[in-house]
């Protein structure tokens, strides 16, 4: 294979990540000991108690951000949202349906601050169900005016992808 060569800045970037995204939806870092004792998380799901004897209930998505250099695919952030008791339930309750793809999208809040200014927490998204052990995807609202709705309907450069693998590597 021909060595790959950015066209942005002429460099070849190489073994870069992807996929990224946090274990956790922001509120369960802010949440105390008891709280998140009183709550759930796995890969895929989170609860934290609410107010009053209510639940916040979080799900795991894919921001999918189609990367415009041949051959190379999709970026992904990995994100968390929040849905409502209702959705939750329906999220539950078709986890191993083989047709749960075809669940009505549901309205989500995005939970996880991404590194774009204005912050990406909360926005206001749509979590499109697929079929079981596929991470659901979620559509931002296309007419909010911010660089990540931008990327995910204009796509991105592998030139973006390494900024963004060493803003993420600065930052640890
Ligand atoms: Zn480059």
């Amino acid at each position: 294979m021909t060595a790959w060569t950015c066209a942005t800045c002429g460099e070849a970037h190489s073994g870069l990540t992807m996929v990224f995204g946090p274990t956790a939806p922001d509120p369960w870092w802010l949440a105390t000991d008891a709280e998140q004792a009183d709550g759930e998380l796995n890969a895929d799901m989170c609860v934290l108690p609410g107010i009053d004897g209510t639940r916040h209930y979080f799900v795991r998505g894919h921001i999918e951000i189609p990367v415009l250099d041949d051959g190379v695919g999709t970026f992904v952030w990995s994100v968390w949202v929040s849905l409502s008791q209702a959705s939750m339930s329906k999220q539950v309750a078709h986890w191993d349906d083989p047709a749960r793809a075809r669940l009505e999208p549901m309205f989500a809040w995005v939970c996880t601050r991404l590194p774009y200014e204005p912050t990406t927490s909360p926005m206001a998204a749509r979590l499109h169900t697929r079929e079981p052990g596929v991470v659901p995807w979620i559509e931002l609202h296309p007419e909010l005016d911010h660089p990540l709705v931008t990327e995910q309907l204009s796509g991105i450069t592998m030139h973006r992808v390494a900024e963004i693998n060493a803003e993420l590597r600065d930052r640890r």
